[in-house]
This record gives structure tokens, sequence and C-alpha cells, in this order.
């Protein structure tokens, strides 16, 4: 263990970590999984309260999705999609469009949240330039939205504390407030009924008043639909997303939603946008596409799209994309297994009893708690912001990193978690059965108490 902490230490760099402070304590060695617990080095479980961030399903090691990568990798492990196809992809491609919004018909594999948003980003632009309208330009995004951190997605996502000084090296994306940030909610407050309902209204006309002055040189909106995940999980209502639909139509601009973290049944149904009876004209998924098994991610368009890139190769409407692992053919054989442990054991009630459970058991550990602000539950996403003062939303110190410090008394218990500065994120595998999600919301709540109690 300790040759292991060492030789981390001499030669890893990890993703969001800042290096100094990961390296003034024991990192945690994870060896294997068993269901919904992983393990390290020592032989010590832990639950994996993030789904090993946001992607798993199922739990871990599902005999189903195993056996069917396994037999995947018995015929082929690699090969590609440019200018050859595989079977699994095609299986998969029609297995996405049959439970897809209706409408969406097209589907380009890729290995990550990120780049299936840089697909989008690609798609929408040069749709425009190939009707005609090579004034759109211009894409929009909401304030703190996050897409991925290859620079076009950091570009639509650009967030103060992460990206400054990318200015250069990043597109300039026109901003409107998401509901959270508009009054009533203002950022703090419970999300939910007729306030989120009244944030929506103000964050629309926000959004109609942009289309209004600037509408001619927009090409796309992204959003995440139904949930703002890494801005702090922050929910909207479904008639906000069906709401931006309609501005989109009005005023002949795509909407592109993002679902790479709320697809897969996380909000409760399969796909979030489901919830406002909509079809984007591009949608995003990745991490639950394949239970969280391996990297492969989608960037899913309706024919319109498609036909805009038809014609000869000297045209040059062709898209000039592709990742050498897209559409990775053990990837995809998971992702079908997927999709058959999805309907074989109708995950999608399991979730929604268990966002039951997670209720009933946030109200009793969490909400009680003197140092946490109102909880925010989309599905089986949630987050609360671990505060100085509840009542005035007032935040810790930033280098107190109470947050962090929850991490590592969760970790004592057990209890894998991630949070998000001092926002906690809970966000467990769909069918994580009750008994687990109990333990899992306990000791978050235990670890809290530890955390802010000096
Ligand atoms: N979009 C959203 C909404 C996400 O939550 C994430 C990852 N958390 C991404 C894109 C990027 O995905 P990846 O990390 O697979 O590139």
């Amino acid at each position: 263990m300790a040759d292991l902490t060492s030789r981390d230490h001499d030669h890893l760099w990890h993703p969001f970590t800042q290096m100094d402070e990961w390296m003034s304590y024991q990192p945690l060695v994870i060896e294997r999984a068993e269901g919904f617990f992983l393990v390290d080095t020592e032989g010590k479980q832990y639950l994996d309260g993030v789904s090993s961030i946001w992607c798993n399903v199922h739990g871990h090691g599902h005999p189903r999705i195993v056996q069917a990568m396994k037999e995947q990798i018995d015929r082929v492990t690699h090969t590609t999609m440019l200018g050859l196809t595989h079977v699994p992809a095609i299986e998969l491609a029609d297995r996405l469009i049959a439970i897809a919004p209706e409408g969406l018909s097209r589907v380009f594999f890729t290995d990550a949240g990120s780049t299936a948003v840089e697909v989008a980003i690609r798609m929408a632009f040069q749709y425009w330039r190939q009707v005609g309208k090579s004034e759109r330009t211009r894409f929009v995004s909401l304030v703190d939205a996050y897409h991925g951190d290859t620079l076009g997605s950091v570009s639509l996502g650009f967030s103060e504390p992460f990206h400054i000084g990318y200015e250069p090296i990043t597109f300039e994306a026109l901003k409107f407030k998401p509901p959270f940030l508009c009054a009533p909610l203002n950022g703090i407050g419970d999300p939910s009924g007729e306030a989120l309902e009244e944030a929506g209204r103000a964050s629309l006309a926000e959004l109609e008043a942009l289309f209004e002055s600037r509408g001619h040189e927009i090409a796309a909106v992204f959003i995440e639909p139904l949930v703002q995940g890494a801005a702090g999980i922050w929910p909207q209502s479904p008639s906000y997303v069906a709401g931006v639909r309609a501005l989109c139509d009005r005023f002949e601009i795509l909407l592109v939603c993002d679902e790479v973290a709320t697809g897969f049944g996380r909000t409760g149904t399969m796909f979030a946008v489901e919830q406002a009876g909509i079809t984007p004209d591009i949608m995003c998924v990745a991490k639950g596409l394949t239970a969280g098994y391996l990297p492969v991610a989608a960037t899913l368009a309706t024919e319109k799209i498609f036909e805009a890139f038809r014609g000869t190769y000297s045209d040059y409407k062709t898209l000039f994309h592709g990742h050498t692992y897209g559409g990775n053919p053990v990837g995809c054989a998971a992702a079908i297994a997927n999709l058959d442990v999805f309907e074989e054991e109708d995950t999608l009630a399991q979730a929604k009893r268990n966002a039951d459970a997670i209720d009933d058991a946030l109200e009793r550990h969490i909400s009680p708690l003197p140092h946490v602000g109102p909880v925010r539950r989309q599905g089986l996403m949630v987050g609360f912001d671990i505060l100085a003062d509840p009542e005035t939303g007032r935040h810790f110190p930033t280098d107190e990193r109470r947050g962090h410090r929850a991490v590592l008394a969760a970790r004592e218990e057990g209890v894998i978690i991630r949070p998000l500065a001092d926002t906690m994120v809970l966000m467990p595998p769909l069918t994580m059965p009750p008994d687990l999600l109990e333990r899992v919301v306990a000791a978050t709540a235990r670890a809290i108490t530890a955390a802010t109690a000096t």
C-alpha cells in the first residue's frame, strides 16, 4: 500500500485535483468492485455514493453486461467507424433510436461526454452554413453550465474559478441565467413548486430578449435539461424545458440537449426531455449509456440536420470529425446489454422507488442538520450545500474545505462521495437497494456533522 501511494505520488496527475492537497493525505486505492461497493487494496468496502462520477447504473459487475463484454472481447475489441462499420454499433444505433425522443434518427458515436458535445457544436455550426445561413455562428448557454472539458465544451460552460485566463483560446458563448439564479430563487431557497416555475419564466424572458436582439446570429442553444448538474444539481421544471424548445422553434434556433448526466434514467425517465414532451434537434449522451462500464458516447440528430450534410465529396459538406475509439465495439456491446437490463429488470421502476426511499432518508438525516441548505433532488440526482449560515446562505471560507473534509469523514464510514466544492452530491446507482441508500445518506450526514463541528 505504501508502495502504491508513493508511486501514485511520483507519477500521477489527478483530474480536477490540487495535487499539493492530494499528496498531503493517503489516497484510497481501489482494487476491485462488488456490486454497489468499491473495494480497496486492504479489502475494505466502500459504497459507491456517486456512481463512479455519475455514470454507474446497475452497480458494478452486472453479470449480463460483463458477459456481453466478454463475448465481444472474443470477437473483436476494437476496429473503427472511419470507413468501416461493425455489428454492435449497428445494433446499438437501432436500439438508441427506438428509445430516443421521436424525431431523432441519426447516431454519431464518440468516446466521452465532452466529445459528444464537440460533435454537437460542429453539427450545429456547419448545419447553418450548409443551409445558406452562415451568419448563424453564435452559441447560447446557461450561466454556470457545464458541458465538458474540451475547449469547445469549455467555451459553452465557461466558469470563472476554473477557466479564468482561458479567454484567448475559447469562443465566447452568449449567456442567459438559469432558473436557479433568477428571482425568486436567486441561488438560494427551496427550488421546487411555484418558486421554480416563476424563476423558469424569468429565465425564459431573458432568453426571449436575447433571441429578439441577436437571434439572427445564433446557431444553437445548449442546455442540460431538467437538472444543471455540475452547477450544483439545480433542477428546472419540465415546463421550463418545453419553454426553451418553444422559443427555439419561434426563432428557428437549434436546441441541443446535453443528456450526458441526465440520460439513462437519472431523472426518473430514460431521458430528461421526455418529461417535457419535447425533441431536441441534437442530443448528447454518454456516462450511463454503457451502464458506466466503458467510454462510449453518442450525439443524436434529427434527419433535418443529417440531410444538410449530404452531397458529393467535393461539396465538402462532410462532417470531418471522428475519434479513434468512437463507437468502440466492446463499449457498444456493454450499452446494448445495459438496455436489455433496463427492460428485463424494469430499472426505471426501481429508480422511482429508490427516489422515494432517498427522499425519506434525506428528510430524516440531512434536512435537520444545522449547516445544510435546502435539499435539491431530481430523480436520483441529489445536491445540497454545506453552509456557515443557512439562514442567509453564507458559505464557509473556501480554504476551510468543508466539503472535502466531509468526503474524508464519509470514507471512514465506508462511503464514497465527491462534492462540487461545498455542494454535496449524492448520485447512487439507480438500483442500489434502499438499505444501502440509507447507509449512504446516514454516513454522509455524520460526515457533514464532523466536518462542520469546529
Ligand atoms: N456534459 C455534462 C452535462 C456532464 O455532466 C459531463 C460530465 N460530468 C460532461 C458533459 C462531460 O462528460 P465527460 O466527462 O465524459 O467528457
